[in-house]
């Protein structure tokens, strides 16, 4: 992955507008609505903008476009914030659309006054009935002729509460036989008598998106702004209203949203899974929001470096999932300690080991680190724990694991031969019986016994329970947005396989909230932080180890 990527088309645009002097530096910013909390394809959105800042030595804003009072709250900015931070990256100012509110207000009285922005007492069904189609124009409002001291008087009776929700809009006039109907008589303002989380109840008036964004961009100075392809159509009337208004030139440029497989990434439709307890809150580790990741255990370097990787594109299309797997494979593998946990344990029984006796062994930290991270202690004894998958009681082709006559090595510890085993009432096995070979000692083995399988293994007298929760996918289908009727129909009953008693070594009492491990041969897990204070170890599989994209990345 260390190879240069070519220039993507924002990094080439910013390069040539500064090649040709248009800008010393650049200013982007990003703009989230506090109506839900951020996901994976907002991180792709922070890493674009504040990227391209880093690279050409320029600023980010983060910006709350908090213009639409019904549907936003400061616990969403809180976590906003905590998120982006959180990914890595400090913005260079904060700023709340809602701060611009008397601006934008100045700004819509300058419109009115050049006869460009009209009072419509037209409903909202109305002036959707008579907007027209792309091919045949709108018609013009009865009131689209006011003279410029109605309006000014109407728009402050309507500021000043004296009209419901919906009996009077602001709104531009421009061109009612527009090719774009955004250009269309677009609505500036709408009465909306509703508190705002910010501003409480100065406002009964709020700007609509088009009439806050492109203006709130121009008072940030901001160069470049960058959103997703669907605001593309709205370009013409960004530009339309910065040149009425004679205000910083920002230009609006676009990208296609990132999609991924098994998700959906909607703040609309991760809210029906929060508020109908389909998910355990917005951080459920299933979820793709940024929280639900972090609870997960995903890095912050892991979603950059998958944001980086998928790069951007003016094309819609579908990311793999396997691929932000990748990335936090490739990461934790370098940093996660390794660990010992048995999910399904049966007793393994060394009969030649000495009753009432045990010892010391030391297990490395992590392999891919200088001196293998340092060591921990392992205690090891008579009885220990073993996965019962990795026991056959009659060994198929190719088995490398235990089986009666078998050899294997215990890891970390010593080789061992499997002699038998005992069976319960119901056919089961319950316990394994094995010797070892006391100079098979890993890192002194002077036995010269060939062995092809290592099983991870937990001491019965020195390991602790603890509950391990085995995420899969949300969603059944690939892409459950696109397929017919609710999305949440397709959503996979089996996406959380709870474990309530797994044995883990010792060592993991110390572990804390977030930190993740590599369970050996298991996955990367991480200790839940919701339920790391009260005493329970709770550990959520973040990732299994099993990768099928590296040789894809690697092409
Ligand atoms: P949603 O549809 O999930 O509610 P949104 O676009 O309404 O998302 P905003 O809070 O308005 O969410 O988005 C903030 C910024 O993040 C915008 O610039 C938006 O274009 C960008 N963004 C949102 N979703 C994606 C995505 N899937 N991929 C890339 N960028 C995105
Ligand atoms: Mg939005």
């Amino acid at each position: 992955m260390s190879e240069e990527r070519s220039l993507h088309f924002l990094e080439e645009i910013v390069e040539a507008d500064i090649a040709a002097g248009k800008h010393t530096t650049i200013h982007t910013r990003f703009p989230p609505e506090p109506n839900g909390y951020l996901h994976i394809g907002h991180a792709k959105s922070i890493c674009l903008n504040f990227g391209l800042a880093d690279k050409y030595g320029g600023k980010t804003n983060l910006r709350f476009d908090d213009t639409n009072p019904v549907t936003e709250d400061t616990e969403y900015v809180e976590s906003i914030m905590a998120d982006v931070r959180w990914l890595g990256f400090e913005w260079e100012e904060l700023h709340y659309a809602s701060d611009y509110f008397d601006q934008l207000h100045a700004f819509a009285l300058e419109l009115i006054g050049k006869g460009l922005a009209y009072v419509d007492d037209l409903s909202a069904e109305e002036i959707a009935e008579t907007k027209g189609t792309p091919t045949s124009p709108g018609k013009a409002s009865p009131y689209r002729s006011r003279s410029v001291e109605e309006n000014l008087h109407l728009f402050q009776e309507m500021k000043a509460g004296m009209y419901n929700d919906g009996e009077k809009v602001l709104r531009a006039k421009i061109d009612l036989a527009s090719p774009n109907m955004h250009m269309r008589d677009p609505i500036m303002y709408r009465i909306r008598k509703t508190e705002h989380h910010r501003t409480r109840d100065k406002w009964c008036i709020y700007p609509m998106y088009d009439f806050a964004h492109g203006q709130s961009d121009a008072i940030e100075n901001i160069t470049h702004s960058i959103c997703t392809l669907e605001f593309e159509v709205h370009k013409p009337l960004y530009n339309w209203y910065i040149e009425q208004l004679g205000i910083f030139p920002s230009r609006q440029f676009e990208f296609a949203r990132l999609n991924l497989t098994y998700t959906v990434m909607s703040k609309r439709k991760l809210l029906q899974l929060v508020q109908e307890n389909m998910v355990d809150g917005w951080d459920d580790p299933r979820m793709p929001t940024i929280s639900g990741m972090r609870r997960r255990g995903y890095t912050p370097a892991s979603i950059r470096n998958f944001c980086d990787r998928i790069g951007v594109q003016r094309r819609e299309n579908i990311i793999d999932v396997g691929l932000l797997e990748f990335f936090v494979r490739e990461d934790l593998n370098k940093t996660a300690l390794r660990r010992m946990v048995v999910l399904d344990p049966i007793k393994l029984i060394i009969t030649n080991y000495p009753e009432n006796s045990s010892e010391i062994l030391q297990g490395e930290n992590n392999p891919e680190l200088e001196d293998n991270g340092g060591y921990r202690d392992l205690n090891f004894g008579r009885e220990l724990w073993i996965e019962a998958e990795d026991f056959m009681e009659e060994p198929a082709k190719k088995w490398f694991r235990l089986a009666p006559g078998m050899h294997v090595r215990l890891k970390n510890a010593y080789i061992i031969k499997c002699t038998g085993f005992q069976k319960n009432g119901a056919g089961k096995v319950t316990e394994v019986l094995c010797e070892y070979y006391p100079e098979s000692k890993s890192g002194q083995d002077t036995s010269g016994i060939p062995v092809k399988g290592t099983m991870h293994w937990v001491s019965v007298a020195d390991s602790s329970t603890a509950e391990v929760r085995l995420y899969d996918r949300l969603f059944q289908v690939e892409n459950p947005s696109n397929e017919d009727g609710d999305f949440k129909t397709y959503i996979n009953p089996n996406s959380l396989e709870i474990i309530a008693e797994a044995r883990v070594e010792n060592s993991l009492l110390e572990a804390k909230g977030g930190q993740q491990f590599q369970f050996i041969r298991k996955g990367y897990f991480t200790l839940d932080n919701k339920y790391a204070t009260n005493g329970k170890l709770v550990f959520n599989r973040t990732v299994t180890l099993k990768d099928t994209w590296s040789k894809e990345v690697k092409k």
